[in-house]
């Protein structure tokens, strides 16, 4: 199993830091005025709301239910609970609710984007449609199994002790929020980084029930986090490449409009990438493409890439003159080139002949391929005043060096 590099943990940065802030404001919030506070049950439903059309116009799906899960949790709170539960109605309501929702959570995770209008969508409306007439159903009287389970307590640790989730919820938290992390991770996608703060926060408002003003809050907070995912998810969509991760043309068109009047631009390109696909496969040329990624990432100089499109790159330097990024961009080069990559037995070509139609494929060892790429590079200034003039030049010293034998950078 490959190590989880610690950048990918990033995405968690947005939904930690707005717990963060909510742990800190919340001593504060007694200390309202009385009329802000008469608004604070409401703030959840608003922020709801608000996440909720969000989720419509961007077609997220997922965090569309999980807006719906938090909605009715909340309500169904509000209309049978004033502090911690007595009785047995909302004893049942409360524990069903601490661990459906988590669970919820946790099964949304795992499941793709289906949007929320289609047949997928309407199967989940029927998902959690059923959990809500099974709640109902757990909170009348007679229904001795569910409200046992329910109320079981594996331990009674004082660690435990003053906690007022139901023990059941527990490990459905705890778990919830290791599946979450990982797919998190794995998927690196905003959204699933939210719903690991809509976890942790949705349990302190659960447990906080009893105290006043937590649950309102710290609910806010989870609708809150929900919908800054949304955006961020909406955000990346637009500025961040499926394939590789790295930023998109149209980021690179952005930040073109805020470069100095020194910088330097590269553009790389694969060199044979339409042989290497015939030979291999698109799936082997998008395994390379994501490994050149990799690898162009690395860049120093301080320099950032972009995917122009297809099997193309740009590298931005600012600040930097075209003498000054060539090192960085030679060892660059060399890496590439130098990079055996590991093919899986289901990758190699169907037959010898065509393994060895390709000029690079390796010799040796049929397991491992290598590409190469050309590289131009220009810098602003002369007569070239607008970025697309420079890129213009990147690109034609691109063609010169792809004329006089590729794997090679000309400026
Ligand atoms: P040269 O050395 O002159 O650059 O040759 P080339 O074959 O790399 O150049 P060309 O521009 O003709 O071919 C680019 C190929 O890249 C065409 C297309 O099949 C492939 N390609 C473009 N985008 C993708 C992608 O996202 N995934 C995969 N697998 N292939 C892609
Ligand atoms: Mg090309
Ligand atoms: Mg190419």
């Amino acid at each position: 199993m490959q190590a989880i590099p610690l950048k990918n943990f990033t995405i968690f940065l947005i939904p930690a830091l707005l717990l963060g802030a909510t742990g800190w404001f919340f001593p504060q919030v007694a200390a309202l005025p009385p009329g802000r506070l008469e608004l604070l049950p409401f703030t959840p439903y608003l922020t709801m709301a608000l996440g909720t059309m969000l989720s419509l116009h961007f077609h997220r799906g997922r965090a569309f239910f999980m807006f719906l899960v938090l909605a009715a949790a909340y309500w169904s709170f509000r209309v049978h609970l004033r502090g911690a539960p007595t009785g047995i109605t909302a004893t049942v309501l409360f524990q069903a609710v601490c661990v459906l929702v988590p669970l919820n959570i946790a099964l949304f995770s795992l499941m793709r984007e289906r949007g929320i209008a289609t047949v997928a969508g309407r199967l989940r409306f029927a998902f959690l449609g059923l959990q809500a007439l099974f709640v109902g159903w757990a909170m009348e009287p007679g229904h001795l199994v569910v409200q046992q389970f329910l109320s079981c307590r594996f331990t009674e640790s004082h660690l435990l002790g003053g906690l007022l989730l139901p023990q059941p919820a527990l490990p459905v938290i705890v778990l919830g929020a290791l599946v979450v992390a990982g797919r998190a991770c794995m998927r690196q996608s905003p959204i699933d980084a939210s719903l690991l703060g809509v976890m942790t926060a949705f349990a302190v408002a659960c447990n906080g029930i009893g105290t006043e003003h937590v649950t309102p809050v710290f609910m806010t907070a989870a609708a809150a986090i929900l919908t800054l995912g949304v955006l961020k998810d909406s955000y990346n969509m637009a500025f961040k490449d499926d394939l590789t991760g790295l930023p998109s043309r149209r980021a690179l068109n952005e930040q073109l409009t805020w470069l100095g009047r020194r910088y330097a631009v590269a553009m790389v390109d694969v060199d044979h990438f339409k042989k290497f696909n015939d030979t291999y496969g698109h799936d082997v040329g998008d395994q390379v493409l994501r490994m050149v990624a990799s690898k162009l990432r690395g860049v120093g100089g301080g320099g950032t890439v972009y995917r122009y499109g297809g099997e193309e790159f740009t590298i931005l330097f600012p600040r930097k003159g075209r003498e000054e990024v060539l090192g960085s961009l030679e060892e660059l080069r060399r890496t590439i080139a130098d990079y055996q990559m590991r093919l899986r037995s289901t990758d190699r070509p169907s037959s010898s002949r065509e393994g060895k139609k390709l000029r690079y494929g390796s010799g040796q060892n049929r397991g491992t391929v290598s590409v190469t790429v050309s590289i131009g590079v220009a810098e602003s200034g002369g007569d070239r005043r607008r970025p697309a003039d420079v890129i213009k030049a990147a690109d034609q010293a691109l063609y010169r060096a792809k004329g006089s034998g590729r794997n090679r950078i000309c400026t």
